[in-house]
C-alpha cells in the first residue's frame, strides 16, 4: 500500500555523467539539449520515487544556462521533490560541473521541472503528500507554491486579455515589434 505522507529524503536523487566530445555543439561546449535530456530523466527518476508511479513531464520552469559546461567536465545533477499537488509534483534540480583537473566546481543552473504521475490509461494518479524535516525543504515548498501562484495568475490574466485596448498597444511601443492584426 503506498504511504499518504513521504520525506523528501525518500526520493532524493543525484546523478554524475562525464562530458563527451559527443555530447558538444558547433563551439565546443556541451550542448544544451543534451542537458535539459538529463533534467527530465532525473526528473523522472525523482518523482516516479515519490510517487511509485509512471509520471510524465508537465512543463519545465526557469531553466538558466548560467555558465557553460566544457568537454571533460564531471556534471552533477541533485534532485529533490520541491512541493506536490494532488497529482503533481515539483522536481527541483542543481546542476554542477566540476574541471576534474583543478576539482573546480561551477554552478551551471537550477531548474523546477513539474512532473505528473499517471496510471497506464494516461489518468491522472493522486500522489503521496510530503514530509518536511529541514527548514530548507520548507522554503523550497513555498518558494515553489509562489510560483505555482504567480503562474496561474499569469494565465489567467492572459486568458482576459483585451488585444484591441490602447493600453496593450501602448505596452509594446517599446519594443522592437510591429503588430499587424
Ligand atoms: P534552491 O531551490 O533555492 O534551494 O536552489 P538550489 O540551486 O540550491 O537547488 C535547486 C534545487 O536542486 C533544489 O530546489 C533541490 O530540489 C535540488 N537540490 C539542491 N541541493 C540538493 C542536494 O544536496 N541533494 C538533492 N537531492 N537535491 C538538491
Amino acid at each position: 500500500m503506498s504511504k499518504e505522507f513521504k520525506h523528501v529524503s525518500e526520493s532524493e536523487v543525484t546523478i554524475s555523467e562525464l562530458m563527451l566530445p559527443s555530447h558538444s555543439n558547433f563551439n565546443g561546449k556541451i550542448h544544451g539539449g543534451y542537458i535539459l535530456s538529463l533534467l527530465d530523466q532525473i526528473a523522472f527518476a525523482c518523482a516516479s520515487k515519490h510517487s511509485g508511479q509512471y509520471c510524465v513531464t508537465a512543463s519545465v520552469d526557469t531553466v538558466d544556462f548560467l555558465r557553460p559546461i566544457e568537454i571533460g567536465e564531471l556534471v552533477t545533477m541533485k534532485a529533490s521533490v520541491n512541493y506536490v499537488g494532488n497529482s503533481s509534483m515539483v522536481i527541483g534540480i542543481r546542476v554542477e560541473a566540476e574541471n576534474i583537473q583543478t576539482g573546480d566546481v561551477k554552478h551551471c543552473n537550477s531548474s523546477y521541472i513539474t512532473m505528473v504521475a499517471k496510471d497506464k490509461d494516461g489518468n491522472s494518479l493522486k500522489v503521496p503528500g510530503l514530509i518536511l524535516s529541514r527548514r530548507k525543504s520548507v522554503l523550497r515548498f513555498l518558494k515553489s507554491m509562489k510560483r505555482t501562484q504567480l503562474k496561474r495568475k499569469r494565465d489567467e490574466e492572459f486568458h482576459h486579455i483585451d488585444f484591441s485596448s490602447p493600453d496593450f498597444q501602448n505596452d509594446l511601443k517599446q519594443y522592437r515589434v510591429k503588430v499587424e492584426l
